[in-house]
C-alpha cells in the first residue's frame, strides 16, 4: 500500500481519547495531514506504527478537550466499542507510549534528563543509560470444577462484574508457577492441569495479559478478603454479571461456555 502525506493522530488527555464524530453516533481516529488539536511547544509526538499505509502518531494533551460538532473525548476501554479492532490496538499502544514518556523524564541512574533516540528507546547523555518500555506481565486463569467455573470479584474492578483469578508474575517464577500461587493465596485452592490458553496486551497502562485453564486439584475456598469480595463456582445456568467483551477474560469464559454447551 502506498503512504500517504496523512496520519492517523491519537490525542490523548490521561485516559480519554480523542475521537472525530462521524454520524449516526460512530467514531473514528482523527485522520489527516495537520493534527486535529494545536501541538504545544515541547510537546512530544510519538511514532507508534502505521496502519493502512498512515503513519499513526500519538501526543498528549494537558488540558481536558471540551466536547465540539465534530470531536468527543471517549475513555481508551470504551473506545473498543467505537473502532475497529486494529485502531484500537493501536490506541492502546499509543496509550502505553505515552505512559512510558511521561515516567520515564529522568535518568533512573544519575537523574539527568532522557533523551529520546528511537520511537521506544531513551537514553542518558550522562551515563548512557538506555530504557524502553516495560511491560508489566499478569497471568489470568480460568479453573474448572466439574460443569463449574471459578469467579470472583476483586475489590478494585471498575464494576459488579465477576472475573476470572488474575495477578501479576513474579520476579524468578515462570508463569505456571504464577497460576498456582495466585489461585493458591486468592482462594486457597489448588490446581492442576495448567495449559497455555492465548495472551493480550493491557494497556492500562502497560501490561500483557496470558490466560491459562487450569482444573481444580483440592481445597476449600477461603477468600484473601483485602483483596477479593466474593468468589465461588458457578455453572453455566447459574453465571453472575461478566466482564466486557474487549477481555481475554471474557474470550475465556466464552469459550468455556463453548465447549460446554457441546
Ligand atoms: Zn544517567
Amino acid at each position: 500500500m502506498n503512504q500517504t502525506a496523512e496520519s492517523l493522530w491519537f490525542v490523548f488527555y490521561k485516559d480519554e481519547l480523542l475521537l472525530e464524530k462521524e454520524g449516526n453516533g460512530t467514531f473514528a481516529i482523527p485522520c489527516g495531514e495537520i493534527p486535529p488539536i494545536l501541538i504545544k511547544d515541547k510537546t512530544t509526538v510519538h511514532n507508534i506504527t502505521t496502519l493502512e499505509g498512515r503513519n499513526c502518531k500519538a501526543y498528549s494533551v494537558s488540558q481536558p478537550i471540551e466536547e465540539t460538532e465534530q470531536y468527543a473525548m471517549i475513555g481508551l476501554r470504551a473506545s473498543y466499542e467505537y473502532l475497529p479492532l486494529g485502531h484500537y490496538q493501536a490506541a492502546g499502544k499509543a496509550h502505553e507510549i505515552l505512559h512510558w514518556d511521561r515516567n520515564s523524564l529522568f535518568c533512573s541512574a544519575c537523574g539527568t534528563p532522557m533523551e529520546q533516540k528511537e520511537s521506544i528507546m531513551k537514553r542518558c547523555p550522562n551515563c548512557g543509560r538506555e530504557v524502553y518500555p516495560a511491560i508489566s506481565t499478569a497471568i489470568l486463569v480460568l479453573v474448572r470444577k466439574g460443569d463449574s467455573i471459578l469467579l470472583v470479584h476483586a475489590r478494585n474492578f471498575k464494576g459488579r462484574f465477576n472475573s476470572l483469578v488474575a495477578g501479576f508474575l513474579e520476579t524468578g517464577e515462570t508463569l505456571e508457577e504464577c497460576v498456582a500461587r495466585e489461585v493458591k493465596e486468592e482462594t486457597g485452592l489448588d490446581v492442576k492441569n495448567i495449559t497455555y490458553f492465548g495472551n493480550q496486551p493491557w494497556p492500562y497502562p502497560s501490561g500483557l495479559m496470558v490466560g491459562f485453564i487450569a482444573d481444580y486439584a483440592g481445597g476449600e475456598i477461603k477468600l484473601q478478603e483485602e483483596e477479593l469480595s466474593s468468589g465461588d463456582f458457578y455453572t453455566r445456568d447459574n453465571l453472575p454479571e461478566l466482564p466486557r467483551k474487549l477481555s481475554l477474560a471474557r474470550k475465556m469464559i466464552d469459550w468455556w461456555l463453548e465447549c460446554s454447551h457441546k
